[in-house]
């Protein structure tokens, strides 16, 4: 691991102006993704700025009947949490889907959001990636991708994003929460959040350096039946081949997001909008632009019976 600098950042406004002041620097709370990216020299941040000491670990009321989430409210308290499993139970079964019990206890609201691919070339530096370095090439393509993206994918990079929580919240319409650089607060979507591959893989948000997520916002609770279903290659601790994150109405009108399949969570509301149709109907227009390689593309018939079984549950 390379050497660098630490501070502890004592309010939002400090964190943003050290970060605005110092280049290279990254915040860091749980750490449970940038560690391992310091370790192997995937990144090397000349200074950390620590922000565990912020008080943005509560989950309180928001506007309009909402919820507003901190930025570093645990995985496994956000899982745990009465109203969350009252009225958004997609977010406590996405959250208690991923990574491992200790893991959920380190990690954060923000940092789950923000956490890198998986792809296996990514985090192996012999290897062509142009996430990891612009311009190398990408070893995934024609190499092993099954674990790879299908939506939203280039000629550059194929990678997925791996969070489940991102999932449920895609599908709950989440708003994120930022501090500029400048002092400022901004919100958007989170859908928003996140830059296709394009010819640039390596940026992968819209956040500008040094802009801090101080938390993502609930709309008020929707109801229905919430359901989130992953498959994986094992019964625990490894990542969606495909995950379906769906709140189904009485009235069969609903929301769906896939993950697994793209470089985020994947929702389309014309899609949705044939839910009362059937899961068939839905998932075609969903998976409409899918361009999966000849290893994964499984994936498609994977992702359609994925969401039946999902709609099945949800049934009423
Ligand atoms: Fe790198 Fe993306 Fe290609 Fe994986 S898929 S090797 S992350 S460029």
């Amino acid at each position: 691991m390379k050497s660098f600098t630490y501070e502890r950042a004592t309010s939002p406004e400090n964190a943003v102006a050290a970060a605005a002041h110092t280049p290279g620097a990254r915040f860091i709370a749980g750490g449970t993704n940038l560690l391992d990216l310091m370790k192997l020299e995937i990144e090397a941040p000349e200074h950390l700025i620590d922000v565990n000491g912020l008080a943005f670990d509560t989950i309180t009321p928001a506007q309009d009947g909402g919820l507003r989430i901190g930025a570093l409210v645990r995985n496994t308290d956000l899982a745990a949490a009465a109203e969350i499993r009252r009225d958004y139970a997609v977010l406590s079964k996405a959250l208690l889907a991923g990574a491992s019990g200790q893991l959920r206890n380190k990690a954060t609201t923000a940092g789950n959001l923000l956490q890198r691919t998986r792809c296996p070339y990514f985090y192996d530096t012999h290897q062509p990636c142009n996430k990891r370095r612009p311009g190398t090439g990408c070893a995934a393509i024609g190499g092993v991708s099954r674990q790879q993206a299908i939506i939203g994918v280039s000629d550059t990079c194929i990678a997925s994003h791996p969070s489940d929580m991102a999932v449920a919240m895609q599908v709950l319409g989440a708003t994120v929460e930022t501090l500029t650089p400048n002092g400022q607060a901004r919100s958007f979507p989170l859908t928003d959040l996140y830059r296709a591959p394009g010819e640039t893989p390596h940026l992968e948000t819209t956040l500008a350096a040094g802009e801090l997520i101080t938390s993502v916002v609930l709309p008020k609770p929707v109801g229905g039946k919430h359901i989130y279903y992953k498959v994986r290659d094992r019964a625990s601790y490894a990542f969606a081949l495909v995950s379906v994150a769906a709140i189904v109405q009485p009235d069969k009108t609903g929301r769906v997001a896939l993950g697994g399949v793209a470089y985020k969570p994947w929702r389309n509301e014309k899609a949705e909008a044939l839910l009362p149709e059937g899961g068939e109907a839905m998932a075609n227009e969903l998976l409409a632009e899918a361009r999966p390689t000849a290893q994964n593309s499984f994936k498609v018939k994977l992702a359609q019976r994925t969401i039946s079984m999902a709609l099945a549950q949800a049934a009423y």
